[in-house]
Parts: structure tokens; C-alpha cells; sequence
């Protein structure tokens, strides 16, 4: 296999059919690869209680500092109904110009071209004045719970430190070049319980009906204005996801109703704030309309934006000198691993148009493969400039 070549490491990668947990040859196919060009490799298995064990990788090219990183992940979502296919999802078969499969934007893709890039690089050069490594997981759609911040955690206690990294999710809308990603907004997820007593629809003043009071507590939490944005990110927002009554009968007063709801915020906020901000509201609320609340919260990521420097003008000058586009700068969408990672070093994401991640019939063109590539490939000469 040509590792100069993206389209075929990409082809192999789609062919292991990696559905989160599963390894299914991918890390072996990349160990395989990184090992004959001077890579050292470490392959850890994770496991927690509950969880399915979770096979990781990270692979470290030079000893030296700076180490810029490469973060993704292997592992895919279920394709669906594999017979709405029009090509199988994992025959990673090229139609008129287009790399059909699960995994080809989200993100074996991506991780394809950056081997690729950096073994152009190292062909050209012979060496890199630092170090570069791959940081791959097989739990990103999963519970991310058996990999990268464990992995990070592997990494602290051995001393390796990551001095820059990229995330090579899918970050384009349209077109390759158009968005790079420099944060992403917080996400909290409230869960309120209203309590009350159970008793005869005929005779409420015997009950205390506790759904009027969740719907007045709703009400109140889905009208309130968080605040209006700021330079760097949308308005917080927040929804209502579940509404639930746990009751059977029509006759009955339930004694309790519940529901759940999630918030992304920006950098007016942290999670400490956001929270207590949440829980003053509610329990406002509450004693307007009499109830008796229990409110717990459980967050997936905080808040973080990564200031302009070396990594961000190293990437967009790469996008730029390859595409002629300049990316926006956006720290839109919803999270992922990047949460993990900027608590141990700037990062960035930039990685294929992410028109039809999860999809069936999930695509990327041959061109957008061989551009990302080259813009990898320049972000790392950039980089290290
Ligand atoms: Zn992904």
C-alpha cells in the first residue's frame, strides 16, 4: 500500500468495519503503517465498569519539541439500513469521482490524509525539527468514556506533552477550506423532578398536581433571554429535550413529573456559573408556582476557545495557499473530543465537508481527499517554519 497515497489508505481504513466499539483492524492497519516510518507506537486498551473495553492509539514521530498532534478517532456510527445503500458501506468504492463509505468524512478521511501528508513530509525532508503524533481513538461515538481523555491521561503520566493539536473532524459546510473550528460552546444538561401527591382526578384539592408546576418552570426556563452572544459565539440557548409523567391512568393525579434539558453556552460562562445560574431560575420559579423540585446537573464539556497564534495562522495560511479560500473562524456545532484535549494544549479542527456525516450513502469527493492532504501537508511545513 502506497502510504504517500490518501484515496488507498482511506479505502483500507472504510474496508475495517469499525462500528464504536469495534477495533476491526483499523488501529492495526494504522500501526502498520506509521511503524516503517520511524513512528514509535503504543496501542492501550481502556476499560471501565459498564462500558465496553475500548482498543486506543498514539503513535510519536521525533523526540523532540514542539509535538504537534493529530486527534480522531476510528470508530463509526451504524450505517442503518445497509440495503438503502446505493454502494456498501464498507466496499469503499470509488463512482465517478466519489469515495462512497462509513467512516469516509467522519473521519477515516481525514486521518488518511494526515498519514499521507506527513509521510510526504518526512519523504521530502527526511525529518521534522520537533515532533509529530497521532492521537486515534475507537470511542468518539460512543460514551467517550475509554478514550481520549484517558489516553491524555496515559500521556500526563508518562510526561508526553502535546504542544499543539489538530482535530481532524469534518468542519466544512460546503466546500473544503471553508471553516475552521477554534472552540466550541459548553454543554450542561439539567434534569428537574416535581413532586407531588397522588390522589383522584375527581377530587384534586385531596392531590397536589405537580405537571402545571413543570410546565410553569418550563415556561419560565425556555422564555428567559440567557444573553445576546459575544464576539466569539452565538447566544446561549437552551431546549427543552424530554417531558415525562410517569403515570398510567387518566383518573389519577401523578405524584411527580419530569423533564430534561440541555444548554450549549459560550464564554460568558463556565460550567460553575451556567449552573448556578440554571438553579437560581428554576428554584424562582418553583416558589412562584408552590413546587417542590429536585434539580441535578451533569455536563459534557466546557466551554473553550483557543486564541489566535502559531496554530490557527498555521492552518489558515495552509487552507488558504492551497484552496485561495479564507476559512471562517467558527466555534459553531456541537462537541467533541477537542473538549478533552484543550485542557492540555491549543487546538484546533479542520478535517472534510460535513454535509453527509451519519448519513447513508455518507461520501467525499477523490479531489477533497488529495486537497486536504496537500493542505496537511503545508500546515505541517507552516507549523514548524
Ligand atoms: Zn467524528
Amino acid at each position: 500500500m502506497d502510504v504517500h497515497d490518501p484515496v488507498t489508505l482511506a479505502q483500507a481504513l472504510i474496508r475495517c468495519p469499525s462500528v464504536t466499539p469495534k477495533e476491526a483492524g483499523a488501529l492495526l492497519l494504522i500501526e502498520n503503517l506509521l511503524e516503517p516510518l520511524g513512528f514509535e507506537v503504543h496501542r492501550m486498551t481502556f476499560s471501565e465498569p459498564g462500558t465496553p473495553d475500548v482498543e486506543n492509539l498514539y503513535a510519536r514521530f521525533g523526540q523532540q519539541r514542539p509535538n504537534l498532534c493529530f486527534a480522531g478517532h476510528t470508530d463509526v456510527v451504524p450505517v442503518g439500513k445497509e440495503d438503502d445503500w446505493k454502494l456498501p458501506p464498507f466496499a469503499a468504492k470509488i463512482q465517478d469521482g466519489v469515495l462512497y463509505g462509513r467512516g469516509a468524512v467522519d473521519m477515516k478521511g481525514a486521518i488518511a490524509c494526515f498519514i499521507a501528508a506527513t509521510a510526504r513530509t518526512l519523504s521530502k525532508r527526511g525529518g521534522i525539527r520537533g515532533s509529530v503524533s497521532l492521537l486515534i481513538t475507537g470511542d468518539e461515538e460512543g460514551p467517550s468514556i475509554n478514550g481520549t481523555a484517558k489516553v491524555l491521561q496515559w500521556l500526563s503520566d508518562r510526561d508526553e506533552r502535546l504542544d499543539a493539536c489538530i482535530v481532524g473532524e469534518p468542519t466544512c459546510p460546503d466546500e473544503l477550506g471553508d471553516m475552521v473550528k477554534i472552540g466550541r460552546r459548553g454543554s450542561i444538561t439539567g434534569q428537574l423532578v416535581v413532586h407531588g401527591k397522588q390522589g383522584h382526578a375527581a377530587y384534586p384539592h385531596q392531590a397536589d398536581n405537580p405537571i402545571p408546576k413543570l410546565v410553569h418552570i418550563l415556561g419560565n426556563l425556555s422564555s428567559t433571554t440567557i444573553d445576546e452572544g459575544s464576539d466569539r459565539f452565538e447566544p446561549t440557548r437552551l431546549q427543552t429535550t424530554i417531558v415525562s409523567v410517569p403515570n398510567t391512568a387518566a383518573n389519577v393525579i401523578p405524584a411527580e413529573a419530569r423533564a430534561t434539558f440541555n444548554v450549549r453556552y459560550n464564554d460568558h460562562w463556565s460550567r460553575p456559573t451556567i449552573e448556578t445560574w440554571l438553579r437560581d431560575l428554576c428554584t424562582t420559579a418553583a416558589s412562584e408556582a408552590g413546587a417542590s423540585i429536585e434539580l441535578t446537573f451533569h455536563g459534557t464539556g466546557d466551554v473553550f476557545f483557543t486564541q489566535p497564534g502559531p496554530l490557527v495562522d498555521a492552518m489558515t495560511a495552509a487552507v488558504h495557499g492551497v484552496t485561495g479560500k479564507v476559512p471562517k473562524l467558527s466555534t459553531s456545532g456541537g462537541t467533541s473530543d477537542a473538549r478533552f484535549i484543550q485542557a492540555h494544549c491549543p487546538v484546533i479542527e479542520f478535517g472534510l465537508v460535513n454535509r453527509t456525516i451519519h448519513q447513508i450513502d455518507e461520501h467525499c469527493a477523490i479531489d477533497d481527499l488529495q486537497q486536504l492532504t496537500t493542505i496537511y501537508e503545508s500546515m505541517i511545513e507552516e507549523y514548524f517554519a
